[in-house]
């Protein structure tokens, strides 16, 4: 059995629905709702309201956590590469192409499916 997650909406339990009001009879409230999947937010989110109150609350602290961008990235050759489908051979191949150049190299599937693959050699 998997393991049930709940919603990191810091407001998911104040929403009226019959699916959140749970507890034993007489003593029911309404609860953060648990799933065993989530489709929000990375899996962290029962929808986009409550994805939308986590960043309204913690938004501002996270980017700052993280790094905020102080200057404008700027788009070269270097790291204008995309991972795109190719259909003009007749079936699916995968490609790197360049926005800037235009350039088109293949790829395989494995590489494509890689997120740490990549040809950008800079920010
Ligand atoms: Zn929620």
């Amino acid at each position: 059995m998997s393991e049930l997650k709940y919603c990191q909406g810091p407001d998911c339990h104040t929403y009226f629905t019959q699916d959140r009001v749970k507890g034993p009879q007489g003593h029911k409230t309404n609860q953060t709702r648990r799933r065993s999947s989530l489709y929000y937010g990375n899996g962290n989110f029962c929808d986009m309201r409550c994805q939308n109150d986590w960043f309204r609350q913690y938004g501002t602290q996270a980017v700052n956590y993280f790094g905020r961008l102080t200057e404008a990235k700027h788009l070269t050759e270097q790291n204008a590469w995309t991972k795109d489908y190719d259909w003009s051979n007749g079936g699916r191949t995968y490609v790197c192409r360049n926005g800037i150049t235009h350039e088109q190299r293949p790829l395989t599937e494995a590489q494509y499916n890689d997120s740490n693959y990549t040809l950008n050699t800079g920010e």
